[in-house]
């Protein structure tokens, strides 16, 4: 790894990412490599966890698609120097603040959305002239394969490189000096890397998880808020960082939410071998989500293959804060309901946890708008929709406390990965002496009057 990131590193010492036609040529090359490579990468994802061509398609490469043809089109824009206004005091002189990449980067990818968490953080890198290692999640073997043998393909390894692995080799590179260190995964583990990045002072993004909640008030319309929050909720079978982990549903249209949440379940095909319906990543988190079904709380759903991997999209009522599907991520297709009377008391609850990666509420009172946009703090989200607040790329995308630092996405995501080199630019046929000593009265008085602009 050390021989991997020393010609990185020489590398980036030529400067030659620091080209902006160098950078937009690699885009370009990224998004050829996976345009021609699409069906290797279906048939990767699928094997992994049965994602179909569609979901893909959808919620993997046509985000990556967009991501590269606006960052072509920005990057001149956003790699600009621009300038700034300077102080009377430093008269004459002009201030300006140059974009320049970090340097060596490491990224680091969850298993849900492999190639869109993978590679959305690589293209902003790319775009902001670093050298990327990519270390992609090790529970989807087959998609890990797939980019590492297109990067291998298209990319010299001492520009942009995949290094495949799991908890080892992920903890040898962490003690590796890096300029910057992008990880996507739980809460846990990102405790775990900032430990790491400290040692080096390394700059971190940490895109974490949490419990994210939706909030269905009784003023909303129903049909539609239950058509949304299930798709957002059974996408990828559960296994969405910003799905709605939890509800909390206004006491006097519990019934009428559990009737109209099964109804879409079943017309949006979310079942067992159904091409909508993905399969738990693995046996460990199989086994953690079946420990979730509570039978004598499942009002829906509640079936299991442990062959197959299959949980049935399940809704859980008469939940409570205490009740152990609450105590951590759900991270799977189970959906637990929780009832509330006031606003109040949902704000409470939900501030009761860890300050969640994206919260969702569906109302049409504006007052109740205001009052949950001002009182739970979390990374992003919707109000009247769930998910899709992702797909929009003038959003910067991230966490707040424990569900991450920083954030990514358009501009936000090349920022992620620039330092903003700050300079004041003098000439010298003027030095007026008002701040050198021996200071007087009278300078004094002079640096009063300049230091007030
Ligand atoms: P994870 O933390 O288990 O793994 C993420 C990465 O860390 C993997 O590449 C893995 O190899 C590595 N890793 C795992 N254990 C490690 C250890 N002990 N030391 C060093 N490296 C280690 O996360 P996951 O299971 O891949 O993903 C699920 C979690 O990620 C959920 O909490 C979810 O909410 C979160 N997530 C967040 C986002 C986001 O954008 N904020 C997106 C997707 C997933």
């Amino acid at each position: 790894m050390k021989e991997i990131i020393t010609a990185q590193r020489n590398f980036f010492n030529t400067h030659a990412t620091k080209n902006i036609h160098f950078r937009r040529k690699q885009l370009k090359i990224l998004q050829q490599a996976l345009e021609k490579n699409e069906s290797l990468l279906h048939e990767a994802i699928y094997k992994d966890f049965k994602k179909s061509e569609f979901d893909n398609y959808t919620t993997e490469l046509s985000l990556l698609y967009k991501d590269i043809k606006e960052a072509r089109s920005n990057t001149f824009k956003w790699a600009r120097t621009k300038p700034v206004s300077t102080s009377i005091l430093n008269f004459p002189a002009s201030s300006y603040i140059i974009p320049e990449p970090l340097g060596v980067c490491l990224v680091i990818g969850a298993w849900n959305y492999p190639y869109q968490l993978s590679f959305a953080p690589v293209i902003a890198a790319i775009t902001a002239g670093n050298t990327v290692i990519l270390k992609p999640s090790e529970l989807p073997s087959n998609t890990a394969a797939a980019m590492a043998k297109i990067v291998k393909e298209n990319f010299d390894p001492a520009y942009f490189i995949v290094v495949e692995g799991g908890v080892e080799e992920t903890q040898e590179l962490l003690k590796q000096n890096f300029d910057k260190i992008f990880f996507t995964g739980s809460t846990k583990v990102g405790k775990i890397v900032y430990k790491a990045a400290a040692e080096n002072l390394t700059p971190v993004t940490l895109e974490l998880g949490g419990k994210s909640p939706a909030i269905v008030t009784e003023s909303c319309n129903l049909k539609v808020s239950v058509k949304r929050l299930v798709w957002g909720k059974f996408l990828n079978a559960g296994q969405t960082c910003i799905a709605p982990d939890y509800v909390l549903v206004h006491k006097s249209i519990e019934q009428q939410f559990l009737q109209q949440a099964q109804k879409e379940i079943i017309s949006q095909h979310f079942a067992f071998e159904n091409d909508n319906y993905l399969q738990i990543i693995n046996d460990d988190n199989f086994e953690r989500l079946t420990k979730m079904l509570v039978p004598e709380k499942v009002y829906y759903g509640g079936q299991t293959h442990k062959e197959t991997r299959y949980i049935q999209p399940t809704i859980l009522q008469n939940v409570t804060m205490d009740d152990a599907v609450m105590q951590e991520e759900i991270f799977g297709p189970i959906l637990p309901v929780i009832t509330y009377e006031t606003i109040e008391e949902a704000i409470v609850k939900v501030n009761s946890l860890p300050k969640p990666l994206s919260c969702y509420l569906f109302t049409k009172s504006s007052s109740i708008k205001k009052k949950v946009l001002k009182e739970i703090s979390f990374g992003g989200g919707a109000i009247n929709e769930t998910v899709m607040h992702i797909s929009n790329s003038n959003l910067p995308f991230g966490g707040v406390g424990h569900s991450g630092i920083g954030n990514y996405h358009g501009e936000a995501g090349f920022r992620a990965f620039t330092h903003y080199k700050s300079v004041m630019d003098k000439p010298t046929w003027l030095d007026p002496s008002i701040r050198y000593y021996p200071n007087t009265p009278f300078r004094l008085k002079l640096m009063r009057w300049f230091l007030k602009f």
